[in-house]
């Protein structure tokens, strides 16, 4: 049964030591074991391997070996362990678990013939920018939810000891049906291909095998990003397993609308009002940038809708893009109400102008 496997398998037996050893001498044994027995090089040596990757999981690691040890020594129930039935096993289900890559962490583990370096998985996050930051670019931190092992559990999700072998395929996640010329094999149905199950979830992540805490990656976000842009980071997504290379982390883009300004291109754009007699006798006005405000001269006669370019004031240089401008439209306002002098006054520089009035 899956507990008697735990405590009553002698960990140090298996790994040809006395319970006295030191940590050095655990893991020389283990090697050496290892290397002996290993499916690969050995085939037909995978119970044993198997068996000798389990004990130095264990006593491999301080902790767990001093709970081992205790489990042991008081037995279980006295050390706090329940069984499958007990408190601790919740309702952690581990077939139907969102467990991600885990079983191919055992599968690793268990001489499975899946391929061993597996790399992480891409992620994506999202990052909301303002106007100004989208346009000079800037250095900012996105927290992800954390894909790093759980170092309690070494990414397992299981106590020590918590995690039993499936015992219809020994741990392997496939069956062999060797009826007939060709031997086949199929998924284990009994675990779902996991090769086990966890009866007692790592107290640390809940059975997640993922560090609880979440994770900060820093995004060098450039210049002149535009809303939707997809930012790649290479390598900052997912750890792999099993010596995998790490996925890569894609950050969507989303810049906020500015009230004054907006974009064309590496262009920005903003619209300054003048006042009527202003755009016909000319003058100059104060214009908002992304930095410091520029004075505009407004030319006499300047017509509505005219287009004054600050150069240099758009999306800063880059290495291959010259600096963009700020392209000023220019609005004239007219009055929308006149009282009777002002109204006599424009209708005299109508007729001064030539201009007809009904
Ligand atoms: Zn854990
Ligand atoms: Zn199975």
């Amino acid at each position: 049964m899956a507990e008697r496997e735990w405590f009553d398998k002698d960990y140090y037996k298996v790994l040809g030591i006395t319970s006295s050893a030191t940590d050095k001498e655990i893991t020389r044994a283990y090697r050496k074991l290892a290397k002996q027995h290993h499916p690969d090089t050995n085939p037909g040596s995978e119970e044993r391997f198997k068996e000798i990757s389990v004990a130095y999981d264990v006593l491999g690691d301080a902790d767990k070996r001093k709970e081992y040890d205790e489990v042991r020594r008081l037995g279980p129930a006295a050390a706090g362990f329940a069984g499958p039935s007990g408190p601790g096993t919740g309702n952690f289900n581990f077939q139907g678990g969102d467990l991600g890559d885990l079983g191919d962490l055992f599968g690793g583990l268990f001489g499975n013939r899946r391929p061993r370096a597996q790399r992480g998985a891409d992620l994506e996050t999202a990052l909301h920018l303002s106007f100004r930051d989208a346009v000079m670019g800037i250095t900012t931190a996105v927290n992800l939810p954390s894909n790093e092992a759980c170092k309690t559990c070494h990414g397992r999700g299981a106590a020590p000891g918590g995690y039993v072998t499936c015992e219809y395929c020994n741990g392997r996640g496939v069956t062999n049906d060797d009826q007939g010329p060709f031997a086949m094999s199929s998924v284990c149905t009994h675990c779902g291909g996991r090769g086990g199950r966890i009866i007692t979830p790592c107290p640390s992540c809940q059975g997640s095998g993922r560090e609880p805490s979440s994770r900060r990656v820093n995004v060098r976000v450039p210049a002149g990003v535009v809303d939707g842009q997809r930012i790649r980071l290479k390598a900052k997504g997912s750890p792999g397993t099993q010596g995998g290379h790490p996925g890569d982390l894609f950050v969507d883009v989303h810049v906020a609308p500015d009230a004054h300004f907006e974009r064309r291109g590496r262009h920005i754009t903003t619209t300054v009002a003048v006042p009527l007699t202003a755009a016909i006798l000319g003058t100059t006005v104060d214009v908002p940038t992304l930095d410091d405000p520029v004075t505009l001269k407004i030319a006499a006669g300047t017509q509505p809708g005219t287009t004054l370019r600050v150069r240099g004031r758009g999306v800063p240089a880059s290495a291959k893009h010259a600096p963009g401008d700020l392209l000023v439209s220019v609005s004239v306002e007219i009055p929308k109400k006149l009282n009777k002098e002002q109204r006599s006054l424009v209708e005299k520089l109508a007729a001064a102008l030539h201009e007809e009035i009904s």
